[in-house]
């Protein structure tokens, strides 16, 4: 199923673009809870954790490289960052498309509600 993110994917929607290859897409969240917050998103359509398969590992090792990659370009890999992947109702998931939040530029709490 289409979500929100699939218009991103194919351009129909506006988003701040920090990266893009031919499997993978990194843009800035919209509603952001840090100074630095964008999101990690394979291309393939995948609805949550739950849904991925052993076919889709080097996809998802290749969300972590483009996100340690990121933050060395943002200049936050020393200082630190978190990464949040929000499963389902329980977990806080609002768009069924996976996706990996990078939050940083500040001290985070911990833990999480
Ligand atoms: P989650 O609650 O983990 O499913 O996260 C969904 C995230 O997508 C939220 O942080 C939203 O702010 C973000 N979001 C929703 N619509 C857009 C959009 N059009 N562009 C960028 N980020 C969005």
């Amino acid at each position: 199923m289409d979500t929100i993110f699939t218009k991103i994917i194919n351009k129909e929607l506006n988003s701040n673009i920090i990266f893009e290859d031919d499997h993978i897409l990194a843009f800035e969240d919209v509603n952001p809870c840090a100074p630095i917050h964008f999101l990690i998103i394979p291309k393939k359509k995948i609805r949550s954790i739950n849904e991925i398969s052993e076919n889709d590992s080097n996809l998802i090792g290749k969300m972590f490289i483009v996100a340690r990659d990121i933050a060395k370009k943002k200049k936050i890999a020393k200082d630190g960052y978190r990464l949040v992947i929000n499963c389902n109702e329980n977990g806080g998931q609002t768009v069924y498309h996976l996706h990996m939040h990078m939050i940083a530029g500040k001290k985070l709490n911990w833990p999480p509600g």
